[in-house]
């Protein structure tokens, strides 16, 4: 049976976009629960500055909580040498420096032109290196804004390829690719990875992460699968939604997904009621956020994977 990893970054990019500040304890649930649903992969936070992400102010304690889990891959976000220091010292597992293509985002967004964000990426392989073996998280780049930026629009393919070569070279394990904007359709989806992985492998570009603001979100990560994509990005009722789309969710929302891929008999290790189950801690903490998803409201169809056929029939 084929299987796919699904990675939830709920508790980074969902509430980093929420206006409310979701309690520490609550988000310590919250990730046990998504661990004890099956999720192996959680990206629990991100070392930016409170002032700017006040949302993430925890993300210290959070690491120290998350890495006692056993069995669950911490993933942490980091848009620098500082942010990386602490996410290493913390023992996170894997560590995302994003880099936007669009290099007006990019200003805009962590304020550093592409050469500052490859001096920070060879700063944080240097830092890596000097850890010891056996602590040193995996390294990823993610190219952000890949489909398109709502400043700069189209980001043309040489400039997307070559910021993908420069990762590798300042000593990324692998990258990977981000529609931060929702921008990608199935055909751009399938056109960039093959593009992607001519320069640097297919072994080195395994993963994306992809909005559904479009509500393309489920038709691209097919598309990504079909290309051999073993890595998705998920948020759980796809929270975090879109400034600037209302009515629109954020990342693509983590139960569909992991409805689309058991359905046709594609492993994610996650139990889909459990997974839904763990809505009611966000709900309850963040009251005046739309969590959305389509499976949790239409309920699991009779006869999946155990779900009572006979039960309705019998009367
Ligand atoms: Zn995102």
């Amino acid at each position: 049976m084929s299987s796919v990893l699904i990675s939830e970054v709920g508790p980074r990019d969902g509430l980093q976009n929420c206006k409310a500040i979701m309690p520490t304890a609550e988000k310590k649930r919250w990730i046990a629960a998504l661990a004890e649903a099956g999720v192996t992969e959680i990206e629990i936070g991100s070392f930016v500055s409170p002032k700017l992400l006040p949302q993430m102010a925890d993300t210290g304690e959070i690491l120290d909580f998350a890495v006692t889990i056993p069995g669950l891959t911490v993933a942490v976000l980091v848009p620098n040498l500082k942010g990386a220091e602490r996410a290493i010292a913390g023992g996170a597992h894997k560590i995302t420096l994003p880099m936007s293509v669009s290099e007006t985002h990019s200003l805009r967004n962590i304020r550093r032109t592409h050469d500052q964000v490859i001096e920070e990426a060879t700063a944080i392989t240097e830092l890596i290196g000097q850890t010891p073996e056996g602590k040193r998280p995996h390294f990823e780049g993610s190219l952000s804004t890949a489909f398109g930026c709502t400043l700069e629009g189209p980001v043309p393919d040489a400039v997307i390829l070559r910021c993908a070569e420069r990762l590798m070279a300042a000593g990324c394990d692998e990258v990977g690719l981000s529609d931060t904007t929702g921008y990608g359709d199935p055909a751009s989806v399938k056109r960039l990875i093959r593009a992607v992985r001519a320069v640097v492998g297919a072994e080195n570009l395994t993963g994306v992460h992809l909005h559904n603001t479009r509500g393309l979100g489920l038709a691209n990560a097919l598309a990504a699968y079909e290309e051999g994509i073993t890595t998705f990005d998920g948020s759980l009722g796809g929270l975090g939604g879109c400034p600037t789309a209302p009515g629109a969710s954020g990342n693509v929302v983590t139960e569909d997904m992991v409805f689309m891929f058991e359905a046709m008999g594609i492993s994610t290790g996650i139990d889909l009621r459990k997974l839904m189950a763990t809505r009611e801690i966000v709900t309850t903490a963040l009251p005046e956020e739309e969590l959305y998803g389509f499976t949790p409201r239409a309920g699991l169809p009779l006869g999946y994977k155990g779900e009572p056929v006979r039960a309705a029939a019998a009367h």
